[in-house]
């Protein structure tokens, strides 16, 4: 049985939640500030398989919630619930760590269906850490360069012996650009294509994943040799850098 956290202040909506959740055979545990999410998802054995995180919360609001979890080193499946799917709001919850969001007001077999689809990364994820294996979403789901390899189906980036947990939007912005290997792909192409963000954003949030990826994927990310800026355009992808690496 799958056990989902909400949290949420609103009283009438927790209780829907619950109510839908529980029918849906879910174990559902409701708090309603990120103070007491935090308690219970930082602690020893957090018995939740996934959780969804309101971001208007009395406290802590959900954005530093999520981005705590993060740093905390917690990477529990996290779908947020934003107020009216403002394209700013969305690229927060991104930016802060969520792997899904849903705009508020929302529908319920949509919410459900994004559930069921964390959930499924989350199998995938503990029979590869169990060593049990796990039926692959996609064959040969991963991408490899050089000493780097882009695990998408278990949210990982392997460098060497290195593993970096990857959210589910960190994922997808790399798959893209590595779909584009060599070109250059403009901002607002990834916010549209990768997001399906098609109001005025300020694309400027997309650099500010980019300072992530490169983060984990360049030997020096002040010297990008994989994920280079093209100048008034975007980023460019590059598998295989001309010169030998150091
Ligand atoms: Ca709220």
């Amino acid at each position: 049985m799958s056990r989902v956290l909400i949290v949420e202040d609103e009283q009438h909506l927790a209780d829907g939640l619950r109510f839908n959740l529980e029918a849906e055979g879910y174990q559902v545990r409701v708090v309603g500030t990120g103070e007491a999410a935090l308690e219970i998802l930082t602690g020893e054995a957090p018995l939740v398989d996934v959780v969804v995180l309101d971001v208007m919360l009395p406290g802590k609001d959900g954005f530093t919630v999520m981005a705590e979890l993060r740093q905390a080193g917690q990477f529990i499946p996290t779908l947020i619930l934003t107020a009216r799917g403002h394209s700013d709001d969305v690229l927060k919850g991104f930016e802060s760590g969520a792997d899904d969001y849903l705009a508020k007001p929302f529908d319920l077999g949509i919410l459900m269906a994004r559930i069921r689809g964390l959930l499924r990364r989350r199998e995938w994820l503990s029979a590869s850490l169990n060593h049990v294996p796990a039926p692959p979403p996609e064959p040969q789901d991963a991408f490899s360069f050089g000493d780097k390899a882009v695990h998408f189906d278990l949210l990982e980036l392997r460098v060497r012996d290195q593993v970096f947990p990857l959210t589910l939007m960190e994922a997808n912005l790399l798959r893209y650009l590595i779909r584009h290997e060599g070109k250059p792909v403009s901002r607002k192409s990834m916010l549209e294509e990768v997001w399906g963000l098609h109001e005025n954003t300020d694309t400027r949030a997309i650099d500010n994943f980019m300072v992530r990826l490169r983060r984990y994927l360049e030997d020096d990310p002040r010297q990008p040799r994989h994920l280079l800026t093209v100048r008034g355009v975007g980023y460019r992808f590059v598998a295989h850098p001309a010169e030998p690496e150091e």
